[in-house]
């Protein structure tokens, strides 16, 4: 029989609707699903306001997708059992139910479901042999036996590890390796050829802080390659479309829900996030470098490989913090202090781990070295010597590390002076710095004397400062993502009730770290020269004068 998506949305009830009483999607819901089933996209993220009726949507795309590919496999997460049974699982339970109503399933709806267990089905057998399940997040690793055509995730901000639920961490693959099914992958089109129609369907309200999501999909609409490696088949690129919808498209909300909610917000930013879906972040707070301003501060840049490469370490188990700058002279011979990268993902991680590691997009000291900066650092070379050092002692802090040290050639770097202390976080409560000088030849200078508010004022005053040839003397590139959010408000102080604030910015484990890894780089290498003395030959400041701003990269 010929059946279209919207027999299987529920039956409209709003009286002034010309499709009043009748099935129906709203008019952004049909536009999405046509992207969601006609793209090329095997991953789509749709980031909506409240009430933009995205997890009805997916719920009808997922019955959809279970009763056009015969034995075909899904699952509908979310993050608990109890939530799914009101939203999404429930919603595809409607959505079955309107099509066996309709005769496009054949079969008893009260059968179709199986093993009963916290409140609702966890399984539901379509006659064609497709199984739809149901999942929670929250204890996702329990369903990575099947093989999915597709997976759903309603709610995706709830889970605060939704990277790792996605791709795995280290060698265990995530949700995403599961999404390998047969009948999906070669699913035969009317006109007899062939479409990959797997479909991994992630929604989310609008995280209040820019997170994993937006990490993996990015914050803007679009489509965009998920992997930066083609696929060694094909050729081609895995894509993502990034999705973002307004409450306001939901037309068959009540006439004054926009406005009720509007009206609670004073912020525009946080109607924005709330009801128009954009990525917009809150952070509550006092802001710390108030003088920030992404719009003039925030650009991209090359790196100048005659120009040596500083790099500023705030260590700490939970989240370290690591930017890579250089400073570069602009026509008029003034120093504008460049920050072109940062390590900002790695979260509970030994010292050790935070010099040597890849997982995914998750990269040590050396792996980003390596990776960004190949013209200053060779992994390679470096890890066999570093092996054959290995191979002479028993205790890897015996090692000729000086002979290391020659590995970084024009590589500076600086550590909190905390990196002296020793850590109960290490394996052999080493310190940072001992860790770091004695195993791996990386030798940091720190500064013990820095003071915290003088310091902050320094940095204040630098991102005050334009240069006669009208930029800013302190730029970041746009992929020191957390960097800019730290300084655009997630680096903040405490408010009071009195509209006073503490005298300490928040200790988040988060924006707190890679603002400080940059401002000990700013101490060690902007504000101080004591780090040339320990080279024989002065590394001399490279000018290019062609043009005032030659030494910056794609303004767009
Ligand atoms: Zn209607
Ligand atoms: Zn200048």
């Amino acid at each position: 029989m010929s059946w279209s998506l919207h027999s299987l949305f529920p039956i409209c009830l709003k009286p002034t609707c010309p499709l009043f009483t009748k099935r129906h999607m709203l008019p952004h819901q049909e536009e999405i699903a046509k992207q969601i089933l006609s793209g090329d996209e095997n991953y789509i993220y749709w980031q909506g306001g409240v009430g933009s009726a995205k997890t009805i949507l997916f719920a009808a795309l997922g019955a959809a997708l279970a009763i056009s590919i015969p034995e075909s496999e899904g699952i509908l997460f979310r993050k608990d059992f109890a939530d799914n049974n009101k939203t999404l699982w429930k919603y595809f339970k409607n959505s079955i139910k309107a099509a066996c109503d309709q005769g496009i399933i054949k079969g008893n709806y009260d059968k179709l479901f199986k093993f009963k267990h916290q409140g609702d089905y966890n399984e539901c057998h379509l006659p064609n042999g497709s199984i739809v399940y149901r999942g929670q997040t929250k204890s996702w690793t329990a369903y990575m036996g099947p093989t999915y055509d597709f997976i759903i995730v309603a709610d995706a901000m709830e889970n605060n590890n939704f990277g790792e639920i996605f791709h795995g961490e280290g060698v265990v693959g995530g949700l995403q390796s599961r999404l390998r099914g047969q009948h999906s992958s070669f699913f035969k089109l009317p006109n007899n050829t062939y479409k990959d129609m797997r479909r991994f369907l992630i929604e989310s309200n609008t995280p209040p802080i820019v997170n994993e999501l937006h990490v993996l999909f990015g914050r803007e609409p679009g489509v965009r390659n998920l992997t930066t490696i083609p696929d060694p088949i094909t050729g081609k690129y895995i894509t993502y479309r990034h999705i973002q919808a307004s409450t306001i498209q939901n037309d068959h909300n009540p006439a004054s829900y926009f406005s009720e909610i509007a009206s609670t917000h004073s912020n525009i930013d946080d109607v924005k996030r709330i009801l128009e879906g954009k990525t917009v972040p809150y952070y509550g707070g006092v802001r710390v470098i108030e003088t920030f301003h992404p719009e003039i501060h925030v650009a991209s840049f090359e790196t100048d490989i005659q120009l040596p490469l500083f790099v500023g370490i705030d260590p700490g188990g939970q989240h370290p913090g690591v930017t890579f700058s250089q400073i570069k002279k602009c026509a008029y011979n003034k120093d504008h202090y460049i920050t072109l990268s940062e390590i900002s993902n790695l979260y509970d991680k030994t010292t050790y781990e935070l010099v040597d590691y890849r997982s995914n997009d998750k990269l040590g000291i050396l792996q980003h070295l390596n990776d960004f900066y190949p013209e200053y650092f060779d992994l390679e070379s470096y890890t066999q010597v570093r092996n054959s050092l290995l191979e002479k002692v028993d205790d890897p802090s015996k090692i000729d590390a000086y002979i290391l040290e020659y590995h970084f050639k024009n590589i500076y770097f600086c550590i909190d002076r905390s990196g002296q202390n020793t850590s109960r976080t290490n394996r052999d409560a080493k310190s940072d710095l001992t860790i770091l000088s004695s195993e791996y030849g990386i030798r940091c200078k720190y500064k013990t004397n820095i003071g915290l508010d003088q310091s902050l004022n320094r940095v204040r005053k630098l991102h005050k400062e334009i240069c006669i040839c009208n930029l800013p003397l302190r730029m970041i590139d746009r992929k020191c993502e957390l960097l800019i959010d730290g300084y655009s408000g997630g680096y903040r102080y405490p408010k009071k009730k009195d509209g006073t604030h503490g005298d300490k910015p928040v200790e988040d484990h988060r924006y707190e770290d890679i603002c400080d890894g940059d401002r000990y780089s700013l101490e060690n290498f902007l504000w101080s020269t004591a780090y040339l003395h320990d080279t024989q030959v002065e590394k001399t400041k490279r000018t290019d004068s062609r043009y005032p701003w030659s030494w910056m990269g794609d303004l767009s």
